[in-house]
């Protein structure tokens, strides 16, 4: 399978290429040359398969022969280690609990893939070693650390805007120590995105060898599109209509759901939630694609100003905003609407939501409120554990959260990091290190 860079100045790239390279040369990002279907058959025997099987079937044309199928298979079972529930919440609507692997937030999953993939292609060709450069504003960064951690010929530097993610997932990224790195910035997440996209393109910086585990890497950004196939084989009434609503910062997970549709996932509607971060929500009104620096709310992970695999979305809609707009809405929330979403889960449903997975909640019921709810299946995506955002969720419900074992250890950790204020401090960084 080949890539090409939607900025159309780069020289196609294989799964190895793209996935060392994270941006094309032009700064573009990959998208695969061709997207075939799954075929009927597979969406009807999808009850009898198992996850695992599910994941080779899907993305097998992406990888193409550049992986044997075994050591695919290999990769995809350290991937899928833990579960993702269903969880009924409402009649006809259902929340997708992405949370249950070792970082405990949905990207685990992209983390884990890519990571595998590289460690393949290291032990294939024994070269010097790689530094992945990693923008965090939140779960990223500890999922990332968490499936690079000791994987051999590769260091990790993770940037994350100071004081803007929580005191769980700081701990997450900060106390690994081995092959991971953190530094943190005096700035916002954009900021710290800027930063890796810069020295990617920094030529005195070419004898490093660079790349990105951010969800603009095709081997983190493809493989979330096994949620959208998981949920719908455990859905246990297929007949309806699906809708699926994400919460959504970069727009990679939302992306990857309408991959999956592409792939022939009966799926009639996706809504991107967001935080008041709604550059998106203001394109599908206007028509005009107008990023803007990111505001700070209580859903951390999601506070993106100008989402990077948006382009990619207008890429498997054609870029037609009519045909979009068929399939794709998108909604903003203040913090104060999230946490009483927050509130009403909690007291109508005893269900203890993330801020994120709240979003979400409060996008579907958005959308649906005027749709006939006994023909349509809803599911948000809870993507993060409410412990993860202990303080929000425990003002907001008023009710301790338990905290789980893998996160109580980490808590009791010492951080450790290094301060930066702008790029050229972290080029001196890089060259040092
Ligand atoms: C990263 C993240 C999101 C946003 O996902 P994107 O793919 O960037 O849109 C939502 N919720 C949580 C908890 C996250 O960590």
């Amino acid at each position: 399978m080949n890539y090409y860079s939607l900025n159309n100045k780069s020289p196609k790239a294989s799964f190895k290429e793209a996935l060392i390279n994270g941006l094309a040369p032009d700064r573009g990002l990959y998208f695969p040359e061709s997207i075939e279907s799954l075929g009927q058959d597979f969406i009807k025997k999808i009850d009898q398969l198992s996850h695992q099987e599910i994941a080779f079937e899907a993305i097998k044309q992406f990888v193409g022969n550049e992986i044997p199928e075994n050591s695919l298979k290999e990769i995809i079972e350290k991937t899928l280690s833990f579960n993702f529930p269903l969880e009924q919440i409402e009649d006809n609507i259902y929340s997708l609990e992405l949370f249950h692997g070792p970082t405990m937030a949905f990207k685990d999953v992209g983390a884990q893939f890519m990571a595998q993939c590289m460690g393949y292609f290291n032990r294939q060709s024994k070269t010097s070693n790689v530094t992945v450069l990693v923008a965090t504003s939140g779960d990223t960064g500890g999922a990332v650390a968490n499936g690079f951690l000791g994987v051999e010929g590769i260091d990790v530097v993770i940037l994350y805007p100071s004081g803007k993610v929580s005191d769980i997932q700081e701990k997450q990224l900060t106390t690994l120590g081995n092959n991971i790195q953190a530094v943190e910035v005096n700035g916002t997440f954009d900021d710290c995105q800027e930063m890796v996209k810069t020295a990617f393109l920094d030529t005195e910086l070419n004898s490093k060898k660079l790349t990105s585990a951010n969800s603009i890497n095709i081997a983190r950004w493809i493989p979330q599109m096994f949620y959208f196939f998981f949920a719908y084989k455990a859905l246990k009434d297929k007949s309806k209509e699906i809708t699926f609503s994400v919460p959504s910062g970069n727009f990679g997970n939302i992306c990857a759901g309408i991959m999956a549709y592409k792939l022939g996932l009966p799926v009639k509607h996706f809504v991107a939630a967001t935080n008041i971060n709604d550059t998106i929500h203001q394109f599908l009104e206007t028509g005009i694609y107008a990023p803007k620096t990111a505001q700070q709310t209580i859903s951390n992970a999601m506070d993106v100003g100008d989402p990077s695999n948006f382009i990619r979305i207008q890429q498997l809609m054609n870029n037609d905003i009519h045909k979009l707009k068929s399939i794709f809405s998108s909604y903003s929330f203040t913090d104060q609407q999230t946490k009483e979403g927050m509130k009403k889960l909690y007291k109508n449903a005893s269900y203890v939501s993330d801020p994120h997975g709240a979003i979400g909640y409060l996008g579907l019921k958005k959308y649906l409120k005027n749709k006939s709810l006994h023909n349509t299946n809803g599911i948000f995506l809870e993507t993060a554990h409410p412990c993860k955002f202990l303080d929000t969720v425990e003002n907001t419900i008023k009710t301790k959260v338990e905290i789980p074992l893998q996160i109580k250890s980490i808590l009791e950790k010492e951080k450790n990091s290094i301060k930066i204020n702008d790029y050229s401090e972290f080029k001196s960084f890089l060259l040092k290190s």
